[in-house]
């Protein structure tokens, strides 16, 4: 069975203005080093739009409502900002559905067996998007949503996200907090926006683990914290699918982040996740882009974890 990747030209229209980190060439730049002859392999889809019902798994009717008429009426019409750092443009709503429809869509084949596991490119990501607000670049909480609707829509039991963006994921955290059987793992430095993800923040059922990081943390402190921290948890866990927030902003480029990963981390990193899934849940792992602000950085690294997910999947 194949590794699926989803994508949509229109998640390049989100136009977040000059000087914003979080910008279409971010896209452009996966999309180029995934053109590559090795990844001959994927099976594409373009990603589909987000059906609000199962949007409202997690946000609710009027907060969906609330940003689509939030949406600049035209390509000349000025952005909006709905959060001091959230930009939206023209373009932007569609852009925030297929991100969350790509998500709901990889869950739908992985579940189905229609793809071994899957990986989301788009924009834009979805890890600090609250229940009730917008924040950090995110409208809709994707990875949460595409959670939830696997246990909803599929019957699995147990969903474990696991978020090895240089940023916390406080918006999964908020929804997956009451939520027993849902399990939240992430690695993050602190301190650092958003200012959650401490060592005692463990959720309403230990179903949330956080390792933070002090700038300056590379690859050995990130594999210590799997080794000694993520992996276990998720292990004790258990889960019928995992869901990765894959953002590559703590590579040693990233502008945004002080953590020092190279491209050959976030590969030892996903063969971890993905031996665990091949152990507890036949596999299945669905993959969304977060964050990650150096082009290169980001160009390299999301290749590297790619190439990772095929292998497993071959
Ligand atoms: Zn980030």
């Amino acid at each position: 069975m194949p590794t699926l990747l989803l994508t949509h030209p229109a998640c390049l229209l989100h136009d977040t203005g000059p000087g914003h980190p979080e910008r279409p060439d971010r896209l452009r730049v996966v999309d180029k080093a995934l053109a590559d002859p090795r990844f001959a392999g994927l099976t594409r889809a373009e990603a589909p739009l987000a059906n609000t019902a199962i949007i409202e798994l997690v946000h609710s009717a009027a907060y969906i409502d609330a940003i689509r008429k939030a949406e600049p009426p035209t390509p000349d019409s000025p952005r909006v900002m709905l959060d001091s750092d959230t930009p939206m443009s023209h373009g932007s709503f569609e852009a925030a559905m297929r991100a969350c429809g790509a998500a709901i869509e990889a869950v739908d084949q992985v579940m189905t067996g229609k793809a071994h596991n899957a990986f989301c490119a788009t924009r834009p990501p979805g890890h600090h998007a609250e229940t009730n607000s917008v924040q950090g670049f995110c409208f809709f909480s994707n990875a949460a949503i595409a959670a939830k609707h696997a246990r909803a829509r599929h019957g699995a039991e147990r969903v474990a996200v696991v978020d090895f963006d240089v940023h916390h994921g406080n918006g999964t955290q908020e929804i997956f907090w009451n939520e027993r059987n849902l399990f939240y793992a992430s690695t993050h430095q602190m301190p650092l926006f958003p200012g959650s993800g401490a060592l005692r923040e463990t959720g309403a059922f230990d179903n949330v683990c956080n390792a933070p990081m002090r700038a300056g943390d590379g690859g050995h402190e990130f594999r210590d914290a799997f080794n000694s921290r993520i992996l276990p948890a998720l292990r004790n866990f258990g889960f019928d699918l995992l869901i990765i927030s894959a953002g590559f902003d703590a590579h040693r480029d990233d502008p945004l982040g002080g953590l020092t990963l190279a491209a050959d981390d976030f590969a030892w990193m996903t063969h971890k996740l993905v031996d665990m899934a091949v152990a507890k849940a036949h596999g299945r792992v669905v993959s969304v882009l977060e964050g990650g602000y150096d082009l290169g950085g980001l160009a390299n690294s999301a290749a590297a974890h790619v190439s990772v997910l095929m292998e497993a999947a071959s």
